[in-house]
């Protein structure tokens, strides 16, 4: 399905966690068209390059976009402070989604800010999904409420132990695993869970789907900025993320991440 560049309105754009935003927009035509695991392309005040965000909920009926961020740098800061009634200059949807095809029951595992997209993947596979999330502390939960109100079961981890499990999200999503009933398992996060997450998915014979974050210029494959090593049989060749992912099944593709 073809993109869309357009001024969306901002709804709403709240802090919910430290340093972390939910941002609702006025978008019915990407709202409409958006798939679990593709991205928004957002043009921050001057900067040239836009910054990529991930999908986090398309609402059809009122025709709004969801996008959760945290500020890293200056485009989320600037983005953060733009307040309702704000027209963005937004491309979505974009990229490669997730392929739930076949599937009767998945597990989503995110870890911080990878969160968003699993809350979206989640919810498309009703009945049929399971949630295990990774933080560094309490004060880093997001979207824990926005899980247990579609009815997702799910297992929080924090590296520090205030909250939930007391270390790696792997953990709970290991016994998850062995409880049966999971064929498919989705994972957005840093590379080091990433990897963790892989190899669980190989121990336990089951498909993995990974979304990968790449810096990022245009976002519609023509810069070829956003490249990722691919081994192919015997070769190494390259993919790029905003154009071949940024959701990539490690079962066709073997990424080195
Ligand atoms: C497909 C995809 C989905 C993403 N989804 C989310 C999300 O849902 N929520 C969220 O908070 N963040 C997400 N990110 C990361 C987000 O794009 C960066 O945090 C953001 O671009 C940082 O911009 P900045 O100006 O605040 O930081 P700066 O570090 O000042 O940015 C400088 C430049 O680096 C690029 N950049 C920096 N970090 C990243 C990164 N990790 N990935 C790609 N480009 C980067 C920026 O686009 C910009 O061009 C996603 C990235 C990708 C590729």
């Amino acid at each position: 399905m073809a993109f869309i560049q357009k001024n969306t309105e901002i709804i709403e754009n709240k802090e919910i966690a430290k340093g972390f935003f939910s941002l609702w927009l006025n978008a019915p035509d990407m709202a409409a068209q958006a798939a679990p695991g593709q991205f928004a392309h957002i043009r921050c005040g001057d900067k040239s390059l836009r910054r990529p965000i991930s999908i986090c909920g398309a609402d059809t009926e009122s025709g709004r976009l969801r996008l959760v961020y945290e500020i890293r740098g200056e485009g989320t800061k600037w983005l953060s402070e733009q307040a309702p009634g704000y027209n963005l200059d937004v491309i979505a949807p974009l990229g490669k989604g997730f392929d739930f095809r076949g599937q009767s029951g998945a597990l989503f595992i995110g870890g911080g800010i990878g969160s968003p997209p699993m809350l979206c993947a989640a919810k498309a596979f009703p009945g049929k999904a399971f949630a295990a999330l990774g933080f560094r502390n309490k004060d880093a939960i997001i979207l824990k409420q926005d899980f247990e109100e579609a009815g997702i079961p799910l297992d929080i981890t924090t590296d520090d132990g205030s909250y939930g499990y007391h270390g790696l999200v792997t953990h709970p999503a290991e016994e998850r695993l062995k409880s049966g009933g999971i064929g498919l398992v989705c994972v957005c996060g840093p590379a080091p869970m990433l990897r963790g997450v892989i190899e669980l998915a190989k121990r336990y014979n089951t498909a993995c789907q990974v979304s990968l974050e790449q810096r990022m210029g245009c976002g519609v494959g023509a810069c070829r900025v956003c490249a990722v090593k691919v081994r192919d049989k015997q070769k190494d060749i390259y993919m790029h993320v905003c154009l071949n992912g940024p959701v990539f099944d490690i079962n066709k593709f073997d990424v080195q991440i």
